[in-house]
């Protein structure tokens, strides 16, 4: 297989540090280290390595399955100085991005979550026909069209270019760009901030995250409001939901290091809440860090305190990790191997992005998995990346009647039992491999 990989990393104990970022190893050769993408420290601990992986979101059309496949590292750090969990930056985002194979339009939960997220807001922060609403990453406009439908004048801002054409089709004014503190001075410059700045799934994906959250101190009024949603690390690592680990994915967060990055650009913290979306998310309310019309809600010191006492405050914590998740791929293939061994047939559910991870890391092919399938008709006729698993549309499960159907998104593993209840007509069972592997009669 032919690989790519970035910036080659070494953690040899022989190289000496010579400059702020270029090390020579014990040949002289020079070996390009990374650094913290907040703090800019060495990064020189493993938090997890996962192998080579594809790009998560990038299913393939037949012609492609005999093409050059493009792999990259998927080689997770923690910084010592910062304890940002992040990896390296390998592909540039213009790739990853820009024809996003993702609508959010097409999951009925996400959608009311969108939904009851902006009356919510709406309502504590009364906003109204004068208001701004400015969102990043603003996706196909399924959460501005709620603010659009009331009346109240929305921005959005989104990099990829095919979902952001169906936003505008809605009525949506959208700006096709990446948000940076350029955008933000720009649109500053011409009279337009936010009273509500909005970015849902957005800050793990940033590769820039200083210029991303200057950004956001430009972009906002002084007396506006900023929500942040992103998985929380604490979940992550609690549930062993490594493979929401992806490369689209730069930063995963811990409560006390995004206090961190937004302090450190004048912006603070003033409520938080834990949300059950993704597999376990923080919304994370930030203003001005001198505007006093806001007081910090107790909420955020009981974080604190609880992220503090589990350990977020030391290294070791977050080194333990790796030992966890090499514990669930052992068990996940050793279910396998055991069943195929019993002559048993095992289907996939679901064609998610972190389906892709946990299939390159455990090495499941068509040789464990026959098919999966998947709800959404553009994912269909495609197969999944690295381990070219077809993608089939749902009815595929009655037509071939599987022993064992793996769900992939385990985060909607309730709803998916309910809708593939009639498996269990054929005897047909379950399997979950997140957080640790559970079969369901
Ligand atoms: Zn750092």
């Amino acid at each position: 297989m032919f690989t790519i990989s970035c910036f080659p990393t070494r953690n040899d104990p022989e190289e000496t540090f010579q400059s702020s970022n270029i090390r020579l190893n014990e040949r002289g050769s020079a070996v390009k280290k990374s650094v913290c993408r907040f703090c800019e420290s060495h990064l020189e601990v493993t938090f997890l390595d996962l192998g080579m992986s594809p790009l998560a979101n990038s299913n393939l059309n037949e012609s492609e399955l005999n093409a050059v496949e493009l792999f990259f590292p998927l080689h997770v750090y923690v910084c010592k100085s910062c304890f940002l969990v992040q990896l390296e930056e390998c592909s540039s985002p213009d790739k990853i991005f820009s024809d996003y194979d993702y609508f959010s339009s097409f999951s009925d939960s996400w959608l009311r979550h969108a939904q009851k997220y902006s009356e919510k807001v709406m309502t504590r922060f009364g906003l109204n026909e004068r208001s701004q609403v400015i969102e990043l990453a603003s996706n196909d406009g399924y959460l501005l069209r709620n603010f659009h439908s009331r009346g109240i004048p929305v921005l959005g801002i989104e990099p990829a270019r095919n979902v952001a054409e169906v936003a505008k089709e809605k009525g949506i004014t959208t700006i096709v760009e990446f948000f940076g503190e350029k955008l933000a001075c720009d649109l500053k410059g011409k009279g337009t901030q936010a009273d509500l700045l909005i970015g849902n799934n957005v800050l793990a994906h940033v590769p820039a995250l200083n210029d991303f959250v200057r950004g956001l101190k430009v972009l906002l009024k002084s007396q506006g409001v900023i929500t942040m949603e992103f998985p929380h690390l604490m979940r992550l690592m609690a549930e062993n939901q490594f493979d929401t680990i992806y490369h689209e994915h730069f930063s995963y967060f811990s409560f006390g290091t995004v206090q961190k990055v937004f302090a450190k650009h004048g912006l603070k913290v003033f409520d938080v809440e834990e949300l059950s979306t993704h597999g376990g998310s923080l919304r994370i309310y930030c203003c001005h860090e001198e505007d006093s019309t806001k007081s910090i809600e107790p909420r955020v010191l009981e974080l604190q305190q609880r992220e503090e006492k589990e350990g977020f405050g030391q290294l070791e914590h977050y080194v333990s990790f790796s030992g966890r998740v090499a514990y669930v791929k052992r068990q996940l293939l050793l279910f396998l191997i055991s069943t195929k061994e019993a002559g048993k047939t095992i289907a996939g559910y679901g064609a998610p992005a972190k389906g892709n991870t946990l299939l390159n890391y455990c090495g499941v092919r068509t040789d464990f998995l026959d098919f999966t399938v998947d709800r959404s008709p553009h994912k269909q006729g495609k197969f999944l990346p690295g381990t070219h698993i077809p993608i089939l549309s749902p009815e595929a499960i009655t037509l071939h009647r599987p022993d064992y159907l793996l769900i992939l998104p385990w985060n909607i593993k309730d709803e998916v039992m309910d809708q593939m209840a009639h498996i269990r007509s054929w005897g047909g069972k379950f399997v979950v491999p997140i957080p640790r592997l559970e079969v369901f009669s």
